[in-house]
């Protein structure tokens, strides 16, 4: 059992997490088990995973008062899995399971066709993988499915992290098809679960916007925007990456998608590279910003928007006239009217009118939860250049 502080019970109500800090007193509870959450007169608030190890120690999975088995994590997966299906069919690439916005706080399952990447985030869904292996695999067949964690969550929640096949061995690569572009997948190798499925529609908008000229995707990672620009008639792509893996992939993709004559892959820290571009008056007519989250907490902000800054500033000034900026902050301590102020200031610095064609989110597949800000993460603005 978890006692909240007084008070404590309002926010815990609509928001899956609980801080060390909002907790009284935690009785004799196992780590990584199911914890009941009461408020401080001693009255049900939820239901939940709990480890006594990091400082967000618990996150309730339910406020009603039920068992947290494992026919309540099927259910859960079942409701997800429904919000994500057309005509009976669940969703053929894309999250099927997001988190908190899914009710099942620290759970991430993608699908890549024929294949399934899970990734536990806690100890407590660590725990029960197995069951909502079974579960998923009851709605979608005996899939091969593979297990990624992130090293360094599953080193501040306490468990070791899973990188394998959960049985049967998969495919090493499976190409799945994102609006007629191929991308590569290789389970366990590559950022997240193997593709920045947030950035989905945005990677398909993109080739409506791109036109006949020179694009530069910048944190290009796989070269997913810069292939849908190509093969939608772009001229030539120039794509910055600085990680070795992504930059591989990248290379991949565009050979997959048969585009690689027209594009280059830069092996270079992108700040550096935005500059020498500047420094050398290069022009494109589309450019791709979609940097990792500068701002991974709040104290990081200042610094995280002179990086935006910085980046936007330089790239809105590589923009042919007429040219398209589409650029991104994945960071969720970075909100949409802070991001806005930032490119336009960066706009403003650089003596340039911008019109804002359109603001971008995260796919659906990943939504947002109203009470949960930190679902809503990743926003972006489509510029023109006057
Ligand atoms: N646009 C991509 C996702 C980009 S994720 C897509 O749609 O798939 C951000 C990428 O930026 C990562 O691949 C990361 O390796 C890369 N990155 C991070 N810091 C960088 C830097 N300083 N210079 C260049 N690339 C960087």
């Amino acid at each position: 059992m978890v006692r909240l502080k007084r008070g404590r019970e309002r926010r815990a109500r609509t928001h899956p997490w609980i801080f060390k800090s909002d907790v009284a007193d935690a009785g004799e509870v196992e780590p990584g088990g199911v914890v009941t959450v009461v408020d401080a007169a001693g009255r049900f608030v939820g239901r939940g995973f709990f480890n006594p190890r990091p400082t967000l120690c618990c996150r309730i999975l339910t406020w009603d008062d039920e068992a947290v088995d494992a026919a309540f994590l099927a259910r859960r997966v079942g409701r997800a899995l429904q919000a994500r299906a057309r005509d009976g069919a669940v969703l053929e690439v894309g999250r099927l399971v997001w988190s908190e916005a899914d009710g099942l706080p620290g759970f991430v399952a993608d699908r890549y066709g024929p294949v399934l990447v899970v990734q536990c985030l806690t100890l407590g869904m660590a725990r029960v993988r197995d069951d909502l292996v079974a579960a998923l695999r009851s709605r979608l067949g005996e899939v091969p499915v593979f297990s990624t964690d992130d090293t360094v969550v599953a080193g501040l929640e306490g468990f070791e992290p899973a990188a394998r096949w959960v049985d049967r061995a998969g495919p090493e690569e499976v190409v799945v098809d994102e609006g007629g572009v191929g991308l590569a997948v290789r389970p366990g190798a590559g950022h997240k679960t193997g593709v920045y499925l947030d950035q989905a529609d945005n990677r398909r908008r993109i080739a409506g916007v791109a036109g006949a000229g020179d694009v530069l995707d910048v944190f290009a990672y796989t070269a997913g925007f810069a292939c849908h620009a190509l093969r939608a008639g772009a001229r030539r792509a120039v794509c910055v990456e600085s990680s070795p893996e992504a930059v591989a992939g990248a290379r991949r993709n565009l050979e997959l998608n048969g585009v690689a004559d027209r594009a280059e892959v830069r092996a270079v820290n992108a700040f550096d590279e935005l500059r020498r571009l500047d420094r050398d008056r290069a022009r494109f007519g589309l450019i791709v910003l979609d940097p990792p989250p500068f701002a991974r907490s709040r104290t990081a902000l200042p610094d995280a928007l002179r990086g935006y800054k910085e980046i936007n500033l330089r790239a809105m000034r590589l923009l042919e006239r007429g040219g398209r900026l589409a650029t991104f902050s994945c960071s969720h301590h970075v909100d949409e009217t802070t991001f806005e102020a930032t490119c336009r200031e960066a706009a403003t610095d650089a003596g340039l009118r911008l019109r804002i064609l359109e603001r971008l989110g995260q796919a659906p597949d990943h939504p947002t939860v109203l009470t949960v800000p930190e679902t809503r993460y990743l926003k972006g603005l489509l510029l023109e250049r006057g």
